[in-house]
């Protein structure tokens, strides 16, 4: 409600519309951000603890994973949801890191509120945290090493730290999962310049509930999840000529109503003898081209069914266009468009290809193929959310990996790089000095959430354990300290192989300080939805409040 100059009152906003200006607004911001942050604090590292979801439908979700945690919340606030946005560009661009990068976000929140309080005008603070923002991804660039696809030990630390968060089975499953994910990393790895590429789009991740996590399977191709379409055809042909098409092997119906006249019955036989000439004339071109193996995106008609069986071909249907495309890198065969076209040029190879029952259900094997640049991980465990999460972890894994791999850069974790940088920020802010200093030195304390968080879930006194690893990186071997989350001590982490991928830790600062910095920028919230708008936090914390330490 406004007032003007008569002194009448008139309506802006439309009725149950809310609106939070300046301060109030940041502080109310401040405190959603890092209220989000918070709820996935207690996940961070291999000491975090899991969240247990229950959808509106009652579907729960059982998960350490950042990402996941806050996409099944189904936040409501528009501050909120910048935070799971945080989560989910660092899930995207490198597929590990989330918990991270959001309980980061969080403490830059909270470090620029306590400076706006000391009358810091929200633009230095932004000012501070990008120039920060770049000095430490220059740091991180200096600390880190180099490593190659064919360093297949130090891989293997990177992927089992990144799986060591994730409650998937004992040491011995992980350490198997993590071999199946870097032969899956080694096997799609191509050339492209002279640079390694990794698609993970072609490293498929197939799950079916039953069995053990330890029965998961790789597969030198691709798994689908769809049963042969006659039972008439071979359930497993050897050296097979695969055909892709994305031709229906059915007879179009028109698509406005027309009307046949039949009038006596040799009339009626003719036309259907025609139908049935021109879906035996379509199996012709494929028996023509050598084909014994085809996967049709579209549908296949009865009588074409029992053509292709009668010719000793194996079909599937209705196959998803995704799948096709990794048959395709698999197997190398050409999807045709057209019958006309296809000829034995187009036909890829695998060595099996076989319809095999599993947990109750058929699937179709396509393996042993040839180098393929497309594999699958076939995920097995006893339940649903044991499947899924093993499903995520692999997830993160395969992210972690291939961003090594593409990027050849590692650093080292349990907090000490952060820690090094912390410390290097510091040095620098007083270089730069004026308000800005305090924004560096504030982002510099806001990277050390992590070394404090994962000292906090070890159940080690978090003040304590930073002043011992600020100490430690003073002297001349202390670069790489951090928290040993297993012996509760401070800790070597490149002797112990606690090392991570340069290109996470990266982005997390990106992502962390994008996210703060565009928040901060707001300073008029306003909200015509009646509910769940700028109103207040989510869960009814009081603006301000919860922010301890
Ligand atoms: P994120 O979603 O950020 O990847 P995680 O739960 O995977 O969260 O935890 C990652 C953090 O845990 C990183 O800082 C990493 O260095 C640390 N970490 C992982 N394994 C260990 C370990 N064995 N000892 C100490 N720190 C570890
Ligand atoms: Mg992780």
């Amino acid at each position: 409600m406004a007032e003007n100059q008569l002194g009448q009152q008139y309506m802006i906003l439309p009725e149950g519309a809310s609106r939070l200006i300046g301060k109030e607004a940041q502080r109310t911001n401040i405190a959603v951000g890092y209220a989000v942050a918070s709820i996935v604090r207690t996940t961070l590292g291999p000491k975090g603890m899991d969240k247990m979801l229950v959808s509106e439908l009652g579907d729960l979700v059982i998960t350490n994973d950042g990402a996941t945690i806050l996409e099944e919340m189904n936040v409501e606030h528009p501050i909120a949801k910048i935070l799971v946005d945080v989560a989910k560009t660092q899930d995207k661009e490198v597929g590990d890191g989330t918990t991270s990068a959001v309980i980061m976000a969080g403490d830059l929140l909270r470090n620029a509120g306590q400076l706006l309080d000391q009358g810091v005008p929200p633009a230095a603070i932004i000012k501070g945290y990008e120039m920060a923002q770049e000095r430490s991804k220059s740091f991180l660039k200096e600390a880190a090493n180099s490593i190659s696809i064919n360093d297949e030990k130090k891989l293997l630390e990177i992927a089992s730290v990144s799986i060591g968060s994730k409650n998937v089975g004992s040491d011995q499953t992980k350490k198997y999962l993590t071999t199946l994910a870097l032969k899956a990393i080694q096997q799609v790895a191509e050339n492209v310049n002279g640079k390694v590429v990794i698609d993970k789009d072609f490293i498929k991740l197939e799950k079916k509930e039953g069995g053990a996590v330890e029965n998961t399977e790789f597969i030198n191709g691709v798994l689908i999840d769809k049963e042969i379409s006659h039972p008439g055809m071979p359930k497993q042909v050897k050296n097979a000529q695969i055909a892709l098409l994305d031709v229906a092997l059915e007879i179009e119906k028109t698509e406005v109503d027309a009307k046949i006249e039949i009038t006596s019955p040799d009339q009626m036989q003719a036309f259907l003898n025609q139908e049935e000439k021109m879906l035996k004339d379509m199996v012709q071109k494929i028996v023509a081209s050598k084909a014994n193996v085809v996967f049709i995106q579209k549908g296949i008609d009865d009588v074409a069914q029992h053509y292709l069986a009668k010719a000793g071909i194996m079909a599937v249907r209705r196959v998803k266009k995704s799948d096709i495309e990794k048959l395709a890198k698999a197997t190398s065969a050409r999807l045709v468009t057209s019958l006309d076209d296809l000829s034995q040029k187009d036909l890829g190879f695998a060595g099996q290809v076989e319809e095999r029952k599993v947990g109750g259900e058929q699937m179709v094997f396509v393996e042993k193929c040839k180098d393929p640049k497309s594999v699958t991980i076939f995920v097995r465990a006893g339940t649903k959310q044991a499947a899924d999460e093993v499903e995520r972890a692999l997830t993160d894994v395969i992210g972690s990996l291939s961003s090594t791999v593409e990027d050849g850069k590692y650093v080292t974790g349990g907090g000490s790089t952060e820690v090094e940088m912390a410390m290097k920020l510091r040095d620098y802010a007083t270089d730069v000095g004026g308000r800005e200093q305090l924004a560096i030195s504030a982002f510099a304390d806001a990277l050390e959430v992590i070394p404090k968080t994962l000292a906090e879930s070890a159940g080690m006194d978090p003040i304590d354990t930073l002043v011992q690893l600020r100490s430690k990186h003073k002297t001349r071997d202390g670069k790489t300290y951090g928290v040993d989350v297993f012996k509760n001590v401070i800790g070597d982490m490149d002797r112990l192989g606690i090392i991570e991928p340069l290109k996470v830790k990266s982005q997390a600062i990106s992502s962390a300080t994008e996210a703060a910095a565009s928040i901060l920028r707001i300073d008029d919230m306003i909200s015509s939805k009646g509910k769940g708008g700028a109103g207040g936090p989510p869960g009814g914390m009081p603006p301000g409040g919860g922010m301890e330490d």
